[in-house]
């Protein structure tokens, strides 16, 4: 990644605010330790690997949330992502400076605040939204809560097979269960189960994984992608 690309990535979640001039100075460096600190990274200043790619993790995860098909979803910001921002801010009554800070983060990720003792706080890598009833009419997305072990299986997923994770099917409403075929009694209505998908491993890797994990009540390859975990 070059130089102005991390400016970039730094200027977009609002954490700098000098010219996008690829120098790597001290307002650059100061602005990478605020990143890192809100991210719990190593506080370097030096927009290493770890850092790259967490932020293109949040990027994405913003990019999947407000495109409407226009823009690449590549966790890289620049101007479209900017101008898609702006859109979005307007049409959410927020300022449209097209810059995803903490505020606009948090309303299009669905993040606790900051402050808040919510056990949501300490995963690393999931927002709550992912995990959300994707029927998108018969509830409000959130017809039960999500059962912070099943959450902390993914997040621990995704850093022990270290690629992006991905949530199919977290929560489900009644309605959206049996449309997508559900059992009755699924783990997925009560918060307790969810279908995940590791970037670059399959789901036989996953799936070998899962079922080393004491917490696992039952888990299956959905597909060559997606493997079902559920807990008890
Ligand atoms: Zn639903
Ligand atoms: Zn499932």
């Amino acid at each position: 990644m070059t130089m102005k690309q991390k400016q970039w990535q730094l200027y977009y979640l609002g954490y700098y605010g000098g010219k996008i001039d690829g120098i790597w100075g001290p307002q650059s460096k100061a602005a990478a330790v605020r990143f890192q600190k809100d991210y719990v990274l190593d506080a370097d200043g030096v927009f290493g690997a770890l850092t790259i790619a967490k932020s293109i993790e949040i990027i994405k995860a913003i990019q999947k949330e407000i495109t409407d098909g226009k823009i690449a979803i590549d966790g890289l910001a620049g101007q479209e992502t900017k101008d898609a921002t702006a859109q979005w801010q307007r049409e959410n009554e927020l300022t449209p400076d097209g810059i995803a800070g903490a505020m606009t983060r948090g309303k299009i990720l669905n993040l606790p605040a900051q402050e808040s003792e919510d056990w949501w706080s300490s995963i690393q890598y999931f927002s709550q939204k992912e995990f959300a009833c994707k029927c998108g009419r018969y509830c409000n997305g959130y017809p039960a809560q999500m059962q912070r072990t099943v959450v902390e299986l993914a997040d621990r997923a995704r850093t022990e097979l270290k690629g992006v994770g991905f949530v199919s099917s977290g929560l489900r409403c009644r309605q959206h269960n049996a449309n997508v075929g559900g059992v009755s009694d699924s783990r997925h209505l009560i918060g307790k189960a969810i279908d995940l998908r590791i970037e670059g491993k399959s789901a036989r890797q996953t799936l070998a994984w899962a079922q080393k994990q004491p917490e696992v009540r039952y888990t299956y390859a959905i597909d060559t992608n997606y493997v079902h975990i559920d807990i008890d």
